[in-house]
């Protein structure tokens, strides 16, 4: 006996080997050696009926073929010879109970281990052929594992990470976690509050791996971010910043256009709207002659200029991406400029919010890596696609479908973010893995190096599920300007 099957009998305390048979396999298309280690148990036998009491008596036996980890890289099974008992009076049926073994699976436990770790990176193919079952099995055994994988594949702990939100229809809000460093999905949470966060972060793998915390505004976040990641420091995206200054600008858009007859309303070929929102150098000529126009006219002019404070906002960041303190300035120039008319709050409101999260707002010039969230607009939008195809899914399925697709466990793989925890067996909710091929996971790559609100998707923060043609920028579905705009 060779060192290998020492090892193995440690696994099965209770049993002895007794030979190493090798048997020839032959298959429609391959042949292979399979080595069968036939075992026989030694263990103590059970006297007495653990229900009733009664003397239990012998039964017979039943070999177990089970599948365990290769020998010297051939196929290797575990011939177990079941001793039974039976109870005569209540007809409990004894066998021993073996530990390493999962008993759904007909395999050792380090097996199963073995043979998912191998599938998230392998063919299946390969996997089969190593340990001498069909590509089926495989791939059950993956989909299992996939189902536990939640207490025991663990991501490593991201340096930069974002948290964002989704509304999905029939499950309610999602908050979205990723790496950003690496841009992957790092998890998501089945709603969006204080409670759930800190849970979470609590229960996150070193917590103090977290550097930076990229998210929305929202105040509730604090705690969870200052209290559980004790290195971490905010930063908010200055996506939802900024979409907070086109809000600022639609609300007078609103007013303005509310004052006009229907006829003498200012139209442009993508919407009033649509134009306002794009950047000035992104407007054709027609466009920026037509807000010239908006400029010269008293009842139009609060366009023009929410035009322009909405333009020199963006800019506080565009302009002054290497200095803090000039883009700190800018902003004080800018809030000066504001005028005292109430159909222009909107941009106080902005000027509160501003102040509000002051030092999150700023920490982004402090932060090493281009921090933004843009990059989980498309985890969104491929979480929704999954949440449309399996219409009525639940949260796990989808969490399941997004997190463990390969795009995504393959970035994270390649960025040595991935290990696989202690195996964890746990009873509860489960996930099933469908191939997802056909989903859309080519998001683009944003090489530039630091923020650039030109890149900036006017429609993000506009409404949640606004639906546009983001090629086009057709808006899809009309939205009034009657309509509130939502703080
Ligand atoms: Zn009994």
């Amino acid at each position: 006996m060779d060192a290998g099957t020492d090892i193995r009998l440690m696994y099965f305390p209770g049993f002895a080997i007794n030979s190493l048979e090798e048997k020839e396999v032959k298959k429609k298309n391959e042949a292979f050696k399979l080595n069968v280690f036939n075992m026989d148990y030694t263990g103590e036998l059970p006297v007495k009926c653990p229900n009733c009491g009664e003397k239990l008596i012998g039964h017979g036996k039943r070999p177990v073929l089970i599948v365990d980890t290769p020998l010297k890289a051939e196929p290797a099974r575990l011939n177990m010879n079941m001793p039974r008992r039976r109870c005569l009076k209540c007809n409990y049926l004894w066998t021993p109970e073996v530990q390493e073994i999962d008993n759904n699976h007909l395999i050792t436990k380090r097996a199963f281990a073995d043979i998912t770790q191998k599938a998230i990176k392998q063919p299946f193919i390969d996997v089969a052929k190593e340990y001498g079952i069909s590509v089926n099995t495989v791939k059950n055994t993956f989909i299992d594992f996939l189902n536990e994988k939640k207490s025991t594949l663990r991501f490593t702990t991201p340096a930069f990470l974002g948290i964002d939100e989704i509304k999905i229809p029939k499950l309610g809000e999602v908050t979205v976690i990723t790496d950003l460093e690496h841009r992957t999905l790092y998890d998501m949470i089945e709603g969006r509050n204080q409670e759930l966060l800190r849970k979470y972060f609590d229960e996150l793998p070193n917590p103090e791996n977290v550097l930076w915390v990229c998210s929305d505004m929202y105040r509730p976040f604090e705690k969870p971010i200052h209290i559980d990641l004790p290195r971490a420091r905010w930063v908010v995206d200055h996506y939802h910043v900024v979409a907070y200054a086109n809000k600022a600008m639609d609300s007078v858009r609103i007013h303005v256009q509310n004052q006009l007859s229907k006829e003498k309303r200012i139209k442009t070929k993508k919407g009033l709207a649509y134009t306002l929102r794009t950047r000035l150098k992104r407007l054709s000529t027609e466009e920026q002659l037509l807000i010239r126009e908006c400029r010269k006219n008293p009842v139009t002019n609060p366009i023009a200029v929410a035009f322009d404070l909405k333009e020199e906002f963006f800019d506080i960041y565009d302009e002054h991406k290497n200095s803090k303190a000039d883009a700190q300035e800018a902003f004080a120039e800018w809030e000066k400029k504001i005028p005292e008319d109430k159909s222009f709050d909107g941009f106080q409101k902005l000027v509160g919010t501003v102040h509000n999260f002051y030092e999150q707002i700023f920490n982004l010039w402090e932060c090493p890596i281009y921090i933004t969230n843009g990059f989980t607009e498309c985890t969104n939008r491929l979480i929704r696609e999954n949440s449309v195809k399996g219409r009525g899914t639940s949260f796990d399925i989808l969490r399941g479908r997004t997190l463990y697709r390969k795009a995504n466990l393959e970035k994270i793989e390649a960025n040595g973010m991935m290990y696989i925890g202690p195996h964890i067996p746990q009873k509860g909710s489960i996930f099933h893995y469908e191939e997802t091929k056909d989903i859309r996971d080519d998001y683009t790559e944003d090489e530039s190096l630091f923020f650039n609100s030109y890149d900036y998707d006017p429609f993000i923060g506009l409404r949640p599920g606004i639906d546009y043609d983001p090629e086009t920028g057709e808006i899809l579905q009309e939205f009034e300007d009657k309509e509130e705009v939502e703080w």
